[in-house]
């Protein structure tokens, strides 16, 4: 006699993920081997999200942990995702390289903006307020003052935002 519960595992589907290609019957375990079938098997775009299923007479593992599909994986597309996802995309960045400053702004400009608001009538601390409303992208006085240092006191550094290959992470 088995119990219940013993059943219940049993039946366990074991490949939850099943491939949302029209026609396509493949399953498998994680949501990443299904992608890696995606690409491998040439359906064309990238995947739609799938939530996982199970096949008649199985049952999901109730433990099993939804997996987020591999980032490269997933379209960055901004403006089709909802503010929601928007705001998980962002959270998903390891962190906010100045690489990722609004449009428009470079190290330098924000350092230049940030040293010259006083002249403009504007404390500094102020200035950093306005930014945070207006940008989702968060600086800190030392953030700036550091770029403040590197790109306006220090003159080898000017105008070198582009072409800089840099590995810093801010
Ligand atoms: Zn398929």
């Amino acid at each position: 006699m088995m119990s219940r519960k013993t059943r219940a595992q049993l039946s366990i589907e074991t490949e939850p993920y099943k491939c949302p290609f029209p026609h396509c019957r493949t399953r498998k375990e994680s949501l990443r081997a299904l992608q890696g079938h995606w690409s491998r098997v040439g359906h064309p775009g990238i995947m739609p999200k799938i939530q996982p299923s199970a096949r008649n007479q199985y049952v999901l593992d109730p433990d099993l942990k939804i997996e987020a599909p591999a980032p490269s994986e997933v379209a960055p597309d901004k403006k089709k995702m909802d503010p929601r996802d928007q705001r998980k995309y962002a959270a998903s960045k390891p962190r906010h390289s100045f690489k990722n400053l609004p449009e428009g702004w470079t190290r330098e400009k924000v350092a230049r903006a940030y040293e010259t608001a006083p002249l403009r009538g504007i404390p500094k601390s102020t200035w950093l307020e306005k930014w945070a409303e207006k940008y989702d992208f968060p600086l800190c006085r030392w953030k700036v003052r550091r770029w403040v240092k590197k790109c306006i006191k220090s003159d080898a550094n000017e105008e070198s935002d582009s072409e800089e290959s840099s590995n810093e992470s801010d």
